[in-house]
């Protein structure tokens, strides 16, 4: 490993511990999922091409430059040209985690949904940590032109979902995006629970409440 000042050492433990979680609590599966973290340098550091989320080594993650060319440790995941159009957007992001979180997934292939804001208000902290969700359109996994779609939200959205593939979401630390990631995946697993049986959903005064009391950012139902 590089030499490397110690917050660069913890970050590099902290992304293989929740890495690990994540996998073991079925949250991605096989080799997928990917999480990046920006460092104090301008650089940032990602999860490894076809590596496990549940067997990262630290030091073997991927160091990149600001432009995500890679400057130490394995060759990145593929999908960094979506971490790269969110970092891009959404100035206040620290850390991205991107997973193939089931219910999430299956929530981006409903007829129904709202591309401009997936998931309908279900509970306080959905609105807290996540906000509303775009749905970005099927591209291929790795294919650049995903970033030229999350681009066009303008950094609009912390979490977006890719359809038929899985939830990208941003936040302002590793363990803020983590926290908004599962609280995503909470929710579409109650939308699927629900759907169909026409449930209550917090009306826009709440909501509104929600963002004025929490200075959150404007939310529409
Ligand atoms: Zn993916």
């Amino acid at each position: 490993m590089p030499v490397m000042n110690a917050s660069e050492r913890k970050s590099r433990e902290q992304i293989c511990l929740f890495a690990r979680s994540l996998f073991e609590r079925g949250l991605t599966a096989g080799s997928s999922g990917n999480i990046s973290l920006r460092l104090d340098d301008g650089c940032w550091l990602m999860t490894p091409t076809n590596t496990s989320m549940g067997f990262l080594d630290p030091a073997r993650l991927s160091r990149l430059d600001a432009q995500g060319d890679l400057v130490s440790g394995d060759p990145p995941s593929k999908e960094l040209p979506l971490h790269q159009a969110l970092y891009d957007t959404r100035a206040g992001a620290g850390a991205i985690v991107h997973l193939h979180s089931v219910h999430s997934v299956a929530v981006s292939m409903l007829p129904e949904i709202d591309p401009r804001s997936v998931l309908p208000p279900l509970t306080a902290y959905s609105v807290m940590r996540v906000g509303a969700v775009a749905l970005v359109p099927y591209y291929r996994p790795g294919d650049s032109a995903v970033a030229g779609a999350i681009r066009g939200l303008a950094g609009r959205h912390s979490a977006v979902l890719l359809a038929n593939h899985g939830p990208v979401v941003a936040g302002s630390t590793l363990e803020a995006a983590m926290h908004a990631t599962e609280e995503l995946e909470e929710t579409a697993r109650l939308y699927l629970l629900l759907r169909g049986l026409n449930p209550r959903l917090l009306s826009q005064a709440q909501v509104d409440d929600l963002v004025a009391h929490f200075g959150l950012e404007p939310h529409r139902t």
